[in-house]
């Protein structure tokens, strides 16, 4: 018997320059600010979380290409916002193009003219043409409501130019700050004629039913599985796609619009990775369901063949 090594794309991970902000963001994984990640998802973990780190840590898994999804948080202003860019473009020339980015935008902390000039800097570079946006409550995020009608002219700047957002839909959908929900999230998609396309990330958690109602029928919104997966070690508040769920998750969207994705420093990719075998396995997926979920359904909808 032939075994075929597995060749997955990565499409949820942070990276982070070596040093202070890694320190500071330890801090956080290890338990500090209250908020605790049982250690069994961190085995093996890196000492810097930059894009060679990760390479070094994801390649043995079978790892060949990731999507880095950098944040500014509230505190960040245009000049900030442009240096988490410009630092993630340099992690993709140190990783021969094997960690690609989209660039941060800070829709509230940031005047028109300058969303427009960073969207259209981020459209010109070889950054995925998109943003990622963490609207949920605390200093490390960006704390705004996407339904907000203050935030219309960046939702046009971002239709305007073809460009995707990445929602971070919240590890806990029921949280009371202003996540992204997916009727608020369905609602932009089609003020906007579905010109944004949109992922979904972490894919909806105990908020699934609510996923299903809004969004499996939009066209352009696709799903990534970070942080949905079964764990051995639990939070005490998560509640997991189980594989019957899934099940149903692929045969309502199909394996074309879902993705895989570690959230890497917040897991170990071979811990995730574990997690999704047994997420595959409850769920009966094909090896080439599999195959879709894991390369190339990430890879056509970032459209990172190019
Ligand atoms: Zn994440």
């Amino acid at each position: 018997m032939t075994i075929v090594k597995r060749r997955i794309c990565d499409p949820h991970i942070h990276i982070y320059p070596s040093g202070a902000a890694t320190n500071n963001l330890r801090r956080v994984l290890y338990g500090e600010n209250g908020f605790q990640i049982p250690s069994s998802h961190l085995t093996d973990l890196p000492g810097e979380f930059t894009a060679k780190a990760y390479l070094e840590h994801a390649r043995p898994h079978g790892v060949r290409l990731a999507v880095n999804l950098p944040v500014a948080n509230r505190g960040k202003k245009a000049a900030g916002v442009a240096a988490i860019n410009e630092w993630c473009l340099g992690q993709h020339e140190e990783s021969c193009g094997q960690v690609r980015s989209l660039g941060a935008i800070n829709p509230t902390t940031m005047s028109q003219v300058e969303i427009a000039g960073e969207l259209d800097r981020i459209k010109r570079s070889k950054l995925i043409s998109g943003v990622k946006l963490i609207p949920m409550a605390g200093p490390a995020f960006q704390e705004f409501d996407p339904a907000d009608c203050r935030l219309e002219p960046f939702y046009k700047a971002v239709a305007d130019r073809d460009m995707m957002i990445v929602w971070h839909m919240g590890s806990r959908m029921k949280d009371p700050v202003n996540v992204a929900t997916a009727k608020k999230i369905a609602d932009i998609y089609e003020r906007y004629a579905g010109r944004i396309r949109m992922v979904a990330a972490h894919l909806g958690n105990d908020a699934w039913e609510e996923v299903r109602v809004h969004l499996i029928g939009l066209e352009g919104i696709a799903f990534d599985l970070a942080y949905v997966y079964p764990m051995e070690t639990e939070y005490p508040y998560i509640v997991r796609t189980n594989g019957a769920t899934f099940r149903r998750v692929i045969s309502d969207v199909g394996t074309g619009r879902t993705f895989g994705g570690y959230d890497f420093p917040h897991m170990s990719v071979g811990v995730g990775q574990g997690a999704f075998d047994r997420l595959a396995a409850e769920a009966n997926l094909s090896q080439e369901e599999q195959h879709a979920i894991l390369w190339q359904s990430p890879v056509d909808f970032y459209r990172l063949a190019a």
